[in-house]
Protein backbone atom coordinates (compact mmCIF):
# COMPACT_ATOMS: atom_id res chain seq x y z
CA UNK A 1 0.00 0.00 0.00
CA UNK A 2 2.53 2.37 0.72
CA UNK A 3 4.09 1.77 -2.91
CA UNK A 4 1.04 2.82 -4.45
CA UNK A 5 0.44 5.95 -2.11
CA UNK A 6 3.96 6.91 -3.78
CA UNK A 7 2.98 6.20 -7.14
CA UNK A 8 -0.34 8.39 -6.94
CA UNK A 9 1.75 10.78 -5.01
CA UNK A 10 3.78 10.71 -9.04
CA UNK A 11 0.35 12.04 -10.71
CA UNK A 12 0.48 14.95 -8.32
CA UNK A 13 3.06 16.70 -8.37
CA UNK A 14 5.79 17.88 -10.99
CA UNK A 15 8.13 15.25 -12.69
CA UNK A 16 11.33 16.64 -11.65
CA UNK A 17 9.93 16.44 -8.07
CA UNK A 18 9.02 13.06 -8.27
CA UNK A 19 12.53 11.76 -9.84
CA UNK A 20 14.30 14.19 -7.44
CA UNK A 21 12.92 12.89 -3.58
CA UNK A 22 9.93 11.04 -3.69
CA UNK A 23 11.85 7.95 -6.52
CA UNK A 24 14.19 7.37 -3.41
CA UNK A 25 11.87 7.08 -0.62
CA UNK A 26 11.44 3.19 0.48
CA UNK A 27 7.84 1.97 2.33
CA UNK A 28 9.03 -0.25 5.13
CA UNK A 29 6.31 -3.04 4.87
CA UNK A 30 7.11 -4.80 7.83
CA UNK A 31 7.95 -2.14 10.70
CA UNK A 32 4.19 0.02 9.32
CA UNK A 33 1.38 -0.75 11.20
CA UNK A 34 -2.08 0.22 10.82
CA UNK A 35 -1.28 3.88 12.46
CA UNK A 36 2.22 4.35 11.48
CA UNK A 37 3.64 4.48 8.39
CA UNK A 38 7.52 4.22 7.66
CA UNK A 39 9.34 5.57 5.08
CA UNK A 40 13.19 5.57 4.23
CA UNK A 41 15.15 8.14 2.67
CA UNK A 42 18.90 8.04 1.35
CA UNK A 43 19.94 11.00 2.84
CA UNK A 44 18.92 14.29 5.24
CA UNK A 45 17.71 16.29 2.55
CA UNK A 46 15.27 14.36 1.00
CA UNK A 47 13.83 13.57 4.77
CA UNK A 48 13.47 17.24 5.25
CA UNK A 49 12.04 18.52 1.93
CA UNK A 50 9.65 15.39 2.11
CA UNK A 51 8.49 16.00 5.95
CA UNK A 52 8.04 19.67 5.58
CA UNK A 53 6.47 19.10 2.01
CA UNK A 54 5.11 15.82 1.72
CA UNK A 55 4.17 14.56 5.23
CA UNK A 56 0.24 15.40 4.90
CA UNK A 57 0.02 14.41 1.19
CA UNK A 58 1.08 11.60 1.99
CA UNK A 59 -1.31 10.49 5.19
CA UNK A 60 -3.83 11.69 2.97
CA UNK A 61 -2.99 9.63 0.18
CA UNK A 62 -2.93 6.28 2.58
CA UNK A 63 -6.63 8.05 3.99
CA UNK A 64 -8.17 7.83 0.70
CA UNK A 65 -6.53 4.36 -0.98
CA UNK A 66 -6.76 2.17 2.55
CA UNK A 67 -9.27 4.57 4.58
CA UNK A 68 -6.05 3.82 7.25
CA UNK A 69 -5.75 6.98 9.20
CA UNK A 70 -2.00 7.06 9.18
CA UNK A 71 0.89 8.95 11.12
CA UNK A 72 3.72 9.19 8.53
CA UNK A 73 7.19 8.68 9.21
CA UNK A 74 10.09 9.56 7.56
CA UNK A 75 13.57 8.46 8.65
CA UNK A 76 16.85 8.49 6.91
CA UNK A 77 18.28 4.78 6.03
CA UNK A 78 21.30 5.32 7.49
CA UNK A 79 21.87 7.25 10.60
CA UNK A 80 25.25 8.73 10.15
CA UNK A 81 24.26 10.81 7.20
CA UNK A 82 22.61 12.89 9.84
CA UNK A 83 25.80 14.10 11.04
CA UNK A 84 26.17 16.57 7.73
CA UNK A 85 26.68 19.90 9.10
CA UNK A 86 23.70 22.14 8.94
CA UNK A 87 24.96 24.85 6.34
CA UNK A 88 25.36 22.22 3.79
CA UNK A 89 22.10 20.94 4.05
CA UNK A 90 20.38 24.52 3.74
CA UNK A 91 22.92 25.20 0.75
CA UNK A 92 21.48 21.83 -1.22
CA UNK A 93 17.97 22.14 0.42
CA UNK A 94 17.91 25.96 -1.47
CA UNK A 95 19.45 24.23 -4.69
CA UNK A 96 16.62 21.78 -4.36
CA UNK A 97 13.87 24.37 -5.09
CA UNK A 98 15.82 25.87 -8.19
CA UNK A 99 14.88 24.53 -11.38
CA UNK A 100 18.51 23.63 -13.19
CA UNK A 101 17.34 24.66 -16.62
CA UNK A 102 16.25 27.86 -15.82
CA UNK A 103 19.56 29.25 -16.58
CA UNK A 104 20.86 32.30 -18.65
CA UNK A 105 21.52 30.31 -21.41
CA UNK A 106 18.56 28.67 -21.68
CA UNK A 107 16.84 32.23 -21.52
CA UNK A 108 16.14 33.82 -25.32
CA UNK A 109 16.77 37.44 -24.46
CA UNK A 110 14.97 40.01 -27.01
CA UNK A 111 13.77 43.23 -26.91
CA UNK A 112 10.70 42.62 -24.31
CA UNK A 113 13.16 41.28 -21.65
CA UNK A 114 16.71 42.45 -22.57
CA UNK A 115 16.61 45.18 -19.21
CA UNK A 116 15.14 42.63 -17.11
CA UNK A 117 17.63 40.11 -18.42
CA UNK A 118 20.69 42.84 -18.46
CA UNK A 119 19.48 43.89 -14.82
CA UNK A 120 19.27 40.16 -13.55
CA UNK A 121 22.45 39.29 -15.25
CA UNK A 122 24.76 41.98 -13.85
CA UNK A 123 23.28 41.18 -10.20
CA UNK A 124 24.62 37.69 -10.35
CA UNK A 125 27.80 39.32 -11.36
CA UNK A 126 28.05 41.33 -8.33
CA UNK A 127 25.51 40.26 -5.29
CA UNK A 128 24.68 42.21 -3.05
CA UNK A 129 26.67 45.49 -4.69
CA UNK A 130 24.72 47.16 -7.24
CA UNK A 131 21.16 46.76 -7.55
CA UNK A 132 19.99 45.73 -4.13
CA UNK A 133 16.88 44.89 -3.59
CA UNK A 134 16.41 44.02 -7.49
CA UNK A 135 12.65 44.06 -8.58
CA UNK A 136 11.30 42.08 -11.52
CA UNK A 137 8.08 42.60 -12.63
CA UNK A 138 5.58 41.97 -16.00
CA UNK A 139 2.89 39.80 -16.57
CA UNK A 140 2.17 35.98 -16.54
CA UNK A 141 4.30 33.62 -17.96
CA UNK A 142 6.98 36.18 -18.98
CA UNK A 143 10.32 34.51 -17.56
CA UNK A 144 10.13 36.40 -14.34
CA UNK A 145 11.09 33.09 -12.59
CA UNK A 146 12.78 31.61 -14.72
CA UNK A 147 15.57 34.63 -14.68
CA UNK A 148 15.42 34.82 -10.88
CA UNK A 149 16.25 31.62 -10.67
CA UNK A 150 18.83 31.87 -13.24
CA UNK A 151 20.55 34.06 -11.38
CA UNK A 152 19.84 32.09 -8.12
CA UNK A 153 21.65 29.11 -10.09
CA UNK A 154 25.16 31.30 -10.42
CA UNK A 155 25.20 31.79 -6.79
CA UNK A 156 24.76 28.34 -5.83
CA UNK A 157 27.02 27.30 -8.12
CA UNK A 158 29.63 29.71 -5.88
CA UNK A 159 28.11 28.46 -3.07
CA UNK A 160 26.67 30.77 -1.55
CA UNK A 161 23.36 30.16 0.60
CA UNK A 162 20.74 31.02 -1.85
CA UNK A 163 17.03 30.58 -0.38
CA UNK A 164 13.82 30.65 -2.96
CA UNK A 165 10.87 30.79 -2.10
CA UNK A 166 7.21 32.26 -2.26
CA UNK A 167 5.29 34.58 -0.14
CA UNK A 168 3.25 31.42 0.65
CA UNK A 169 5.78 29.39 1.72
CA UNK A 170 7.38 32.53 3.82
CA UNK A 171 4.61 32.48 5.34
CA UNK A 172 3.71 28.95 6.27
CA UNK A 173 7.26 28.87 7.53
CA UNK A 174 6.36 31.90 9.89
CA UNK A 175 3.37 30.97 11.29
CA UNK A 176 4.43 27.70 11.93
CA UNK A 177 7.43 29.24 13.31
CA UNK A 178 4.98 31.17 15.61
CA UNK A 179 3.04 28.06 16.68
CA UNK A 180 6.35 25.99 17.35
CA UNK A 181 7.91 29.12 19.08
CA UNK A 182 10.73 28.39 16.71
CA UNK A 183 11.21 32.35 15.85
CA UNK A 184 14.32 32.53 16.29
CA UNK A 185 15.10 29.19 14.24
CA UNK A 186 12.84 31.14 11.52
CA UNK A 187 14.94 34.39 11.85
CA UNK A 188 17.95 32.49 11.42
CA UNK A 189 17.34 30.88 8.85
CA UNK A 190 16.28 33.99 6.65
CA UNK A 191 18.72 36.24 7.82
CA UNK A 192 21.63 33.54 8.02
CA UNK A 193 21.65 33.29 3.84
CA UNK A 194 23.83 35.05 1.45
CA UNK A 195 20.63 35.32 -1.59
CA UNK A 196 17.35 35.97 -0.41
CA UNK A 197 15.02 35.11 -3.79
CA UNK A 198 11.18 35.91 -3.50
CA UNK A 199 9.03 35.18 -6.23
CA UNK A 200 5.12 36.70 -6.90
CA UNK A 201 5.36 39.23 -4.11
CA UNK A 202 2.14 40.81 -4.71
CA UNK A 203 0.92 38.03 -2.50
CA UNK A 204 1.49 40.26 0.33
CA UNK A 205 -0.58 42.63 0.12
CA UNK A 206 -2.73 43.40 2.59
CA UNK A 207 -1.46 40.46 5.13
CA UNK A 208 -0.14 42.71 7.88
CA UNK A 209 1.63 40.34 9.90
CA UNK A 210 3.87 38.82 7.50
CA UNK A 211 4.40 42.03 5.97
CA UNK A 212 5.99 43.43 9.75
CA UNK A 213 8.12 40.19 9.57
CA UNK A 214 9.31 40.26 5.85
CA UNK A 215 10.23 44.23 6.16
CA UNK A 216 12.72 43.16 9.32
CA UNK A 217 14.01 40.52 7.37
CA UNK A 218 14.93 42.79 4.67
CA UNK A 219 16.58 45.37 6.79
CA UNK A 220 18.82 42.86 8.23
CA UNK A 221 19.68 41.24 5.34
CA UNK A 222 20.10 44.61 3.17
CA UNK A 223 22.02 45.81 6.27
CA UNK A 224 24.56 43.06 5.81
CA UNK A 225 24.73 43.53 2.07
CA UNK A 226 23.22 40.69 1.15
CA UNK A 227 21.41 40.38 -2.21
CA UNK A 228 17.69 40.05 -2.47
CA UNK A 229 15.69 39.80 -5.87
CA UNK A 230 11.89 39.98 -5.78
CA UNK A 231 9.48 39.16 -8.70
CA UNK A 232 6.05 40.64 -9.12
CA UNK A 233 3.19 41.00 -11.49
CA UNK A 234 3.22 44.87 -11.04
CA UNK A 235 5.41 47.83 -10.48
CA UNK A 236 5.38 47.88 -6.74
CA UNK A 237 3.31 51.31 -6.69
CA UNK A 238 1.26 49.64 -8.54
CA UNK A 239 0.56 46.98 -5.75
CA UNK A 240 -2.62 47.52 -3.23
CA UNK A 241 -2.72 46.69 0.72
CA UNK A 242 1.01 47.26 1.05
CA UNK A 243 2.88 49.25 3.91
CA UNK A 244 4.42 52.37 2.37
CA UNK A 245 7.55 51.72 3.73
CA UNK A 246 8.02 48.17 1.97
CA UNK A 247 6.63 49.66 -0.94
CA UNK A 248 9.26 52.24 -0.93
CA UNK A 249 11.79 49.54 -0.30
CA UNK A 250 11.60 47.65 -2.91
CA UNK A 251 12.25 50.76 -5.25
CA UNK A 252 15.53 51.19 -3.59
CA UNK A 253 17.80 49.43 -5.93
CA UNK A 254 16.68 48.86 -9.45
CA UNK A 255 13.03 48.02 -11.00
CA UNK A 256 13.00 46.27 -14.16
CA UNK A 257 10.05 45.54 -16.08
CA UNK A 258 9.94 42.63 -18.90
CA UNK A 259 7.41 42.96 -21.39
CA UNK A 260 5.01 40.44 -23.69
CA UNK A 261 8.16 39.29 -25.93
CA UNK A 262 7.53 40.35 -29.99
CA UNK A 263 7.53 37.70 -32.62
CA UNK A 264 10.96 37.08 -33.22
CA UNK A 265 11.81 36.72 -29.66
CA UNK A 266 9.17 34.33 -29.46
CA UNK A 267 10.30 32.43 -32.57
CA UNK A 268 13.83 32.00 -30.26
CA UNK A 269 11.98 30.86 -27.46
CA UNK A 270 10.09 28.36 -29.38
CA UNK A 271 13.33 26.91 -31.33
CA UNK A 272 15.26 26.74 -28.04
CA UNK A 273 12.50 24.78 -26.25
CA UNK A 274 12.39 22.46 -29.38
CA UNK A 275 16.10 21.81 -28.76
CA UNK A 276 15.92 21.43 -24.90
CA UNK A 277 12.91 19.15 -25.49
CA UNK A 278 14.03 17.52 -28.71
CA UNK A 279 11.39 17.88 -30.52
CA UNK A 280 12.10 18.90 -34.28
CA UNK A 281 10.14 21.32 -35.58
CA UNK A 282 10.17 23.34 -39.19
CA UNK A 283 10.19 26.67 -39.47
CA UNK A 284 6.93 27.35 -41.03
CA UNK A 285 5.41 25.24 -37.32
CA UNK A 286 7.47 27.60 -35.48
CA UNK A 287 6.42 30.61 -36.93
CA UNK A 288 2.36 29.51 -36.73
CA UNK A 289 3.30 28.68 -32.94
CA UNK A 290 4.91 32.10 -32.24
CA UNK A 291 1.47 33.47 -33.91
CA UNK A 292 -0.77 32.07 -31.87
CA UNK A 293 0.51 32.64 -28.83
CA UNK A 294 0.08 35.59 -27.69
CA UNK A 295 2.49 36.48 -24.62
CA UNK A 296 2.06 33.39 -22.34
CA UNK A 297 5.53 31.72 -23.07
CA UNK A 298 4.50 29.04 -20.45
CA UNK A 299 1.50 28.16 -23.15
CA UNK A 300 4.84 26.84 -25.73
CA UNK A 301 6.02 24.26 -23.45
CA UNK A 302 2.19 22.82 -23.22
CA UNK A 303 1.70 23.12 -26.77
CA UNK A 304 4.74 21.35 -27.84
CA UNK A 305 4.41 18.48 -25.29
CA UNK A 306 0.79 18.15 -26.77
CA UNK A 307 2.26 17.81 -30.74
CA UNK A 308 5.11 15.79 -29.55
CA UNK A 309 2.67 13.46 -27.66
CA UNK A 310 0.09 13.18 -30.20
CA UNK A 311 2.33 12.79 -32.93
CA UNK A 312 4.33 9.69 -31.48
CA UNK A 313 0.63 8.13 -30.32
CA UNK A 314 -0.68 8.42 -33.97
CA UNK A 315 3.08 7.55 -35.30
CA UNK A 316 3.14 10.82 -37.72
CA UNK A 317 5.43 13.53 -38.51
CA UNK A 318 4.33 17.09 -37.19
CA UNK A 319 3.54 19.04 -39.89
CA UNK A 320 1.12 22.61 -40.20
CA UNK A 321 -1.70 20.72 -41.03
CA UNK A 322 -1.39 18.38 -38.15
CA UNK A 323 -0.09 21.03 -35.67
CA UNK A 324 -3.13 23.33 -37.05
CA UNK A 325 -5.66 20.59 -35.95
CA UNK A 326 -4.07 19.83 -32.93
CA UNK A 327 -4.14 23.32 -31.85
CA UNK A 328 -7.86 23.76 -33.08
CA UNK A 329 -9.60 22.41 -29.89
CA UNK A 330 -7.69 24.88 -27.91
CA UNK A 331 -8.28 27.93 -30.47
CA UNK A 332 -11.90 26.93 -30.93
CA UNK A 333 -13.03 26.60 -27.17
CA UNK A 334 -11.48 30.37 -27.58
CA UNK A 335 -13.39 31.07 -30.70
CA UNK A 336 -16.88 30.63 -29.78
CA UNK A 337 -16.65 33.82 -26.97
CA UNK A 338 -15.62 36.26 -28.74
CA UNK A 339 -17.79 38.94 -28.87
CA UNK A 340 -17.41 41.80 -31.64
CA UNK A 341 -16.27 44.14 -29.17
CA UNK A 342 -13.06 42.49 -28.22
CA UNK A 343 -12.47 41.98 -31.62
CA UNK A 344 -12.81 45.65 -33.10
CA UNK A 345 -10.58 46.00 -29.81
CA UNK A 346 -8.05 44.08 -30.61
CA UNK A 347 -7.90 45.02 -33.77
CA UNK A 348 -8.08 48.68 -32.86
CA UNK A 349 -5.06 48.46 -30.46
CA UNK A 350 -2.85 46.52 -33.24
CA UNK A 351 -3.49 49.56 -35.46
CA UNK A 352 -3.22 51.70 -33.27
CA UNK A 353 -6.67 53.92 -32.88
CA UNK A 354 -9.72 53.93 -30.97
CA UNK A 355 -12.39 51.25 -31.21
CA UNK A 356 -14.88 54.15 -31.38
CA UNK A 357 -13.50 55.23 -34.62
CA UNK A 358 -13.67 51.80 -36.31
CA UNK A 359 -17.49 51.90 -35.86
CA UNK A 360 -17.90 55.32 -36.43
CA UNK A 361 -18.88 57.18 -39.81
CA UNK A 362 -15.01 58.03 -40.61
CA UNK A 363 -13.74 57.52 -43.85
CA UNK A 364 -10.26 58.15 -43.48
CA UNK A 365 -7.45 55.78 -45.45
CA UNK A 366 -6.70 53.73 -41.87
CA UNK A 367 -10.35 53.87 -40.25
CA UNK A 368 -11.64 52.10 -43.26
CA UNK A 369 -8.74 49.63 -43.45
CA UNK A 370 -9.56 48.91 -39.68
CA UNK A 371 -12.80 48.20 -40.09
CA UNK A 372 -12.81 45.76 -42.90
CA UNK A 373 -10.11 43.87 -41.22
CA UNK A 374 -12.49 44.00 -38.30
CA UNK A 375 -15.42 42.65 -40.01
CA UNK A 376 -13.87 40.61 -41.93
CA UNK A 377 -12.23 38.86 -38.79
CA UNK A 378 -15.97 39.28 -37.02
CA UNK A 379 -17.44 37.40 -40.18
CA UNK A 380 -14.61 34.69 -39.58
CA UNK A 381 -14.82 34.35 -36.05
CA UNK A 382 -18.39 35.14 -34.96
CA UNK A 383 -21.21 33.18 -35.03
CA UNK A 384 -22.89 37.15 -36.23
CA UNK A 385 -25.00 36.79 -39.48
CA UNK A 386 -24.51 39.82 -41.98
CA UNK A 387 -27.40 41.94 -40.91
CA UNK A 388 -25.98 42.05 -37.50
CA UNK A 389 -22.54 42.83 -38.41
CA UNK A 390 -23.88 45.69 -40.47
CA UNK A 391 -26.54 46.85 -37.27
CA UNK A 392 -23.17 47.08 -35.23
CA UNK A 393 -20.55 48.56 -37.51
CA UNK A 394 -22.91 51.06 -38.75
CA UNK A 395 -23.27 49.80 -42.33
CA UNK A 396 -26.50 50.48 -44.69
CA UNK A 397 -26.88 47.12 -45.05
CA UNK A 398 -25.95 43.34 -45.43
CA UNK A 399 -24.68 43.79 -49.01
CA UNK A 400 -22.19 46.75 -47.77
CA UNK A 401 -20.86 43.53 -45.55
CA UNK A 402 -21.16 41.03 -48.18
CA UNK A 403 -19.18 43.48 -50.28
CA UNK A 404 -16.41 44.28 -47.69
CA UNK A 405 -15.43 40.80 -47.13
CA UNK A 406 -15.23 39.95 -50.70
CA UNK A 407 -12.59 42.69 -51.21
CA UNK A 408 -10.70 41.44 -47.90
CA UNK A 409 -11.16 37.46 -49.20
CA UNK A 410 -9.76 39.47 -53.18
CA UNK A 411 -6.74 41.34 -51.30
CA UNK A 412 -5.73 37.81 -49.32
CA UNK A 413 -5.73 36.16 -53.08
CA UNK A 414 -3.88 38.73 -54.43
CA UNK A 415 -1.78 39.54 -51.52
CA UNK A 416 0.48 37.47 -49.59
CA UNK A 417 1.96 39.82 -47.06
CA UNK A 418 -1.82 40.95 -46.58
CA UNK A 419 -3.00 37.37 -46.36
CA UNK A 420 -0.01 36.42 -43.63
CA UNK A 421 -1.05 39.88 -41.70
CA UNK A 422 -4.51 38.72 -41.75
CA UNK A 423 -4.17 35.51 -40.05
CA UNK A 424 -1.40 36.83 -37.26
CA UNK A 425 -4.31 39.22 -36.07
CA UNK A 426 -6.94 36.50 -36.24
CA UNK A 427 -4.48 33.87 -34.35
CA UNK A 428 -3.71 36.78 -32.11
CA UNK A 429 -6.83 37.44 -31.13
CA UNK A 430 -8.46 34.27 -30.84
CA UNK A 431 -4.83 33.31 -28.23
CA UNK A 432 -6.33 36.61 -26.55
CA UNK A 433 -9.32 36.21 -25.64
P1 LIG B 1 6.67 34.04 -14.87
O1 LIG B 1 7.41 33.72 -13.60
O2 LIG B 1 6.98 35.41 -15.38
O3 LIG B 1 5.20 33.80 -14.79
P2 LIG B 1 8.23 31.87 -15.90
O4 LIG B 1 9.59 32.35 -15.56
O5 LIG B 1 7.66 30.80 -15.06
O6 LIG B 1 7.21 33.09 -16.00
O7 LIG B 1 8.25 31.41 -17.44
C1 LIG B 1 7.29 30.54 -17.98
C2 LIG B 1 7.96 29.59 -18.93
O8 LIG B 1 8.42 30.28 -20.06
C3 LIG B 1 9.17 28.91 -18.34
O9 LIG B 1 9.19 27.60 -18.80
C4 LIG B 1 10.34 29.68 -18.89
O10 LIG B 1 11.47 28.87 -19.03
C5 LIG B 1 9.81 30.11 -20.22
N1 LIG B 1 10.35 31.38 -20.69
C6 LIG B 1 9.87 32.62 -20.45
N2 LIG B 1 10.61 33.56 -21.06
C7 LIG B 1 11.60 32.90 -21.68
C8 LIG B 1 12.72 33.31 -22.51
N3 LIG B 1 12.94 34.61 -22.79
N4 LIG B 1 13.52 32.34 -22.99
C9 LIG B 1 13.29 31.05 -22.73
N5 LIG B 1 12.28 30.60 -21.98
C10 LIG B 1 11.43 31.50 -21.46
MG1 LIG C 1 6.70 33.03 -11.79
Amino acid sequence: IGQKVLESLKEEISELEYKRYIKHLHYDEKKSTSDLAIFYAPNALVVNWIKNKYTEKISHLFEVKSDLKVKVQITLKNKIEKKSSKKSIEVKKGSTLLNPSHSFNNFMVGGSNQFAYAAVKSVSESAGKIYNPLFIYGGVGLGKTHLMQAAGNVFLQEGKIVIYTSVEQFLNDFTRSIRNNTMERFREKYRKCDVLLIDDIQFLSNKEGIQEEFFHTFEALKGDGKQIIFTADKHPKKIAGLEARLQSRFEWGLVADIQPPELETKIAIIEKKCEINKVKLSKEIVNYIATVIESNVREIEGILSKLHAYSQLMNIDIDLEFTKNVLKDQLHEKRTNLSMDTITELVAKDLNIKPSEIRSKGRSKNIVYARRVSIYICRELTQNTMPQLAKYFGMKDHTAISHTIKKINDLIQDDEDFKVKIEELSNKITSLS
